[in-house]
C-alpha cells in the first residue's frame, strides 16, 4: 500500500453511513459518513512561527491549548521522562552568535517525513495536504518512528488513559504527535495552539496558495527550516532564528 494514502480521504469520500471496508489484504476501516470534502494535494499546510514576536507565556499558552484540545498531559508516569509531549517549548542557540531563542516544537509536518519511512505497518503516514498522522489502529508502538523523527517530536503513551476526547481518541502502547488539529483544520479552522495567540506571531495557512497570508509573508521576511540541512521540507517554518 502506499504510505501516502490518504485514508482520511477514503473516509471522506465514502457515502456509506456506516460501514466496513477492504483497502488492502489483511486491513480494514470502518468508514462514517462524512460530507467533507475529500483532501487532495492542492494544499499543504502549513505553520510560520515569528520568535521574534512571540513571547515565552506565549509559547506556553500554545502548549497548554494543545494539552487541553487533546486531552494528553495529565497521565500519570512510571517510565521516567518519557511523558507525551505533541508540542513543547525548547531553547535554541546560534553558534555564531550565542543568541537564545525559545519556540515552540511540534512534528514538523515533513513533505519527505523519516517516521513515514521507517514505519513497518503504514500507521504513520502523510495525507495528501501534507499533514503527517499516526493510525492508531495499525500502530504497533514499536518506536522506529520516534528514533526516526530528528525533531523528537513523538512520544509513547505508556498508561491507560481516561476522559479522552472523542474527537482525539488516544491509545496505550501507540505512538502520538501534533496532528496539526487535523478535526478542526478539516472544518475550516485553524490548530488549537494558532488560535490560541492573539497575533500574527503565528500563522497557519495553506503553502500552496500564493494569495494566503502565510505565502505571502513567507515572500516579505526570512524565514528557515529547523535543520533545514536534512532537507525534509517542513511545512512548519519559523522566522527570527
Ligand atoms: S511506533 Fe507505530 S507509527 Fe511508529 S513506526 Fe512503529 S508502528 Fe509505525
Amino acid at each position: 500500500m502506499d504510505k501516502t494514502l490518504n485514508r482520511r480521504d477514503f473516509i471522506k469520500t465514502s457515502t456509506a453511513a456506516v460501514g466496513v471496508t477492504t483497502v488492502a489484504s489483511g486491513i480494514t476501516l470502518t468508514t462514517f459518513a462524512a460530507n467533507k470534502d475529500p483532501v487532495t494535494n492542492t494544499k499543504r499546510w502549513g505553520m510560520l512561527i515569528d520568535t521574534n514576536r512571540l513571547s515565552e507565556p506565549e509559547i506556553d499558552v500554545m502548549v497548554s491549548a494543545c494539552k487541553k484540545e487533546h486531552g494528553w498531559g495529565s497521565e500519570k508516569h512510571s517510565v521516567g521522562d518519557q511523558k507525551p509531549s505533541w508540542i513543547k517549548k525548547v531553547k535554541v542557540k546560534d553558534r555564531l552568535t550565542q543568541k537564545e531563542t525559545s519556540l515552540p516544537l511540534m512534528c514538523q509536518h515533513c513533505e519527505q517525513p523519516p517516521c513515514v519511512d521507517v514505519c513497518p505497518t503504514n500507521a504513520s503516514m502523510k495525507r495528501e495536504d501534507g499533514i503527517v498522522l499516526v493510525d492508531r489502529h495499525l500502530c504497533i508502538g514499536c518506536r522506529y518512528c520516534m528514533m526516526a523523527c530528528p525533531y523528537d517530536a513523538r512520544s509513547f503513551v505508556h498508561e491507560d488513559l481516561t476522559n479522552q476526547k472523542a474527537h482525539m481518541p488516544r491509545g496505550k502502547g501507540t505512538v502520538e504527535s501534533c496532528t496539526l488539529c487535523v478535526h478542526k483544520v478539516d472544518d475550516g479552522e485553524q490548530p488549537a495552539c494558532v488560535a490560541s495567540v492573539n497575533s500574527d506571531a503565528v500563522i497557519f495557512g495553506d503553502l500552496k496558495d500564493s494569495n494566503s497570508k502565510i505565502s505571502k509573508t513567507l515572500r516579505k521576511i526570512q524565514s528557515t527550516q529547523i535543520r533545514a540541512d536534512l532537507n525534509l521540507n517542513t511545512g512548519v517554518r519559523y522566522s527570527g532564528i
